[in-house]
């Protein structure tokens, strides 16, 4: 059993897609959540889920690093998904989030940067993740956390899940406080940080992911990131919590499966 609870499917070469899918679950993975980019990524993502039912949970957005979406567009993303939602389709929203590294890198290099419109993008999709009870995938890290939470508790989001998530410890004691989720990555066999993070978090509230074709270092260096990975993370979380492996991979699985809707 292993779920990888967030996944870039399209940001892997065309002819690489739909074999990475059919290898990860050939070696026993149950279940991917496939996140997009932006509205034409979430048109590859919704083609590539339509192939593994129950198996590929799409996520829809736009994400963070990049410029937003205008007005327009960002409508007609949000009413396609409504529309969707309305025809019965199971899906997320996400990759949606805030800027940080676009942004401190351009407060590094002493350029001015505008994070209004960012905000204003992710308030739409928290409104939107709220009215279709749909859960949301969120890239937002250290200070920016803070203010994704807020945005999430202002809408009544109940399901947010803070992936790849690293922050301060009142950052991330609120997030443990609200009842939100975190995923860990293969990071988590070499990232000090992460291992401290990965020990202490609730249980309950813990999922893994490879954010794959990102690549990992340690074991993994030189290795395509595969869905199958998750299981060293759920392995590696119950060596650092003195867990049964076995015990602590039925948790984040039935966790992703809870929170994403799978089999449902
Ligand atoms: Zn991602």
């Amino acid at each position: 059993m292993a779920y990888d609870a967030h996944l870039h499917v399209d940001q892997y070469p065309p002819d690489r897609r739909e074999a990475l899918l059919a290898e990860a679950f050939a070696a026993g993975v149950d279940g991917v959540v496939a996140v997009s980019m932006h509205p034409a990524s979430c048109e590859e993502t919704r083609r590539l889920a339509a192939g593994w039912p129950g198996r590929v949970m799409p996520a829809y957005g736009h994400h963070p690093e990049q410029p937003p979406l205008g007005a327009a567009e960002l409508a007609r993303l949000c009413d396609r998904m409504r529309q969707l939602a309305a025809d019965g389709e199971a899906f997320a929203v996400g990759e949606v989030g805030l800027p940080y590294y676009t942004r401190t890198e351009a407060e590094a290099r002493g350029e001015p940067f505008d994070e209004a419109p960012y905000l204003a993008q992710l308030d739409a999709f928290a409104r939107l993740a709220a009215e279709l009870d749909r859960p949301i995938a969120l890239h937002a890290v250290y200070e920016d956390a803070d203010k994704a939470l807020e945005l999430m508790e202002l809408h009544g989001v109940r399901r947010a899940h803070f992936h790849w998530y690293k922050g301060a410890s009142e950052t991330t004691a609120r997030i443990a406080a609200s009842g939100y989720f975190i995923s860990v990555t293969p990071d988590v066999l070499y990232e000090p940080d992460i291992r401290e993070l990965a020990a202490a978090f609730p249980i309950g509230q813990l999922m893994a992911e490879t954010d794959g074709p990102w690549p990992f270092e340690g074991p993994f260096a030189g290795t395509e990131t595969a869905p199958a990975m998750t299981r060293a993370v759920a392995r590696e979380i119950a060596a650092l919590r003195g867990l049964a492996p076995e015990t602590v991979e039925r948790e984040l699985d039935g966790n992703t499966r809870a929170f994403y809707g799978f089999g449902r």
